[in-house]
């Protein structure tokens, strides 16, 4: 079972160090429960875990959007009917809501490395629910510009990726796929605008995606201009499929 082997034993050591100092929740610190020696540790109190904010389902076939209310196993919402993604798939744990924002936010600006490695677990266990794994070959981060990378001295989407394909044990290929000139954040663009923004921004290497299907990893999926254009690019190269795993997914289109 994956969540057994995700999730870590303690070692003696930490044992020791948690009667000293009792672990707290990563996100509230919140005093956890003491845990016996041979149990597994879990970073999140359970009022902040029951507060997140699962994704579906029902959710759209294709882009994960939550659809309350649709009966349809395999509905699609309304922009994923009528503009049909260049990605397979599009799958998340967790809306993009309380304290999921709050978690992905702490490991994106604070450099909560923990946070992050627990996203990364149940984003791998999402990853085994949705996507046939058996023909992804490789896993690859959503590229930041050089530049960037540089600026901001980190790549949270590359520790995500990284970890998730740890966990599933597939190679890790951010080589694959890089940017090819610079974009102004997506944050304060509307729909159609991040759209036009990333538009034509990425480049794959054909050796490394050609006829391979892909697992692109972020953090957040909002509009999904980003992923597609990473999947037009690895699907200009040649690769075959491209799925799409992020942490959270924002509830509704904006
Ligand atoms: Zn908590
Ligand atoms: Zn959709």
């Amino acid at each position: 079972m994956v969540h057994a082997k995700l999730l870590r034993r303690m070692r003696p050591a930490e044992a020791f160090a948690n009667l000293l100092y009792p672990p707290a929740c990563l996100l509230c610190r919140a005093t956890l429960p003491p845990v016996p020696p041979q149990g597994i540790t879990h970073p999140l109190c359970r009022k902040c875990l029951e507060a997140m904010p699962r994704c579906g389902p029902p959710v759209c076939q294709q882009c994960g959007v939550g659809l309350p209310g649709a009966f349809d196993a395999i509905a699609r919402c309304a922009v994923c009917r009528n503009n049909p993604r260049v990605f397979e798939m599009a799958r998340a744990p967790w809306q993009y809501q309380g304290p999921v924002q709050d978690a992905v936010r702490q490991f994106k600006y604070h450099r909560r490395w923990r946070i992050g490695r627990w996203l990364a677990e149940g984003m791998a266990i999402t990853a085994q629910r949705s996507f046939p794994l058996d023909e992804v070959t490789a896993v690859l981060p959503v590229p930041l510009h050089w530049l960037a990378r540089r600026l901001r001295g980190r790549h949270p989407s590359a520790d995500l990726a990284s970890a998730v394909a740890r966990s599933l044990e597939k190679p890790y290929v951010p080589q694959a796929l890089r940017r090819s000139r610079w974009t102004r954040t997506q944050t304060r663009l509307g729909w159609r605008q991040r759209f036009q923004n990333v538009h034509q921004a990425f480049i794959a290497q054909g050796p490394l995606v050609r006829h391979r299907s892909l697992l692109l990893v972020d953090d957040v999926l909002t509009s999904g201009a980003t992923a597609e254009a990473c999947a037009l690019a690895l699907k200009a190269a040649g690769a075959r499929r491209v799925f799409v795993l992020t942490a959270a997914r924002t509830p509704l289109h904006r």
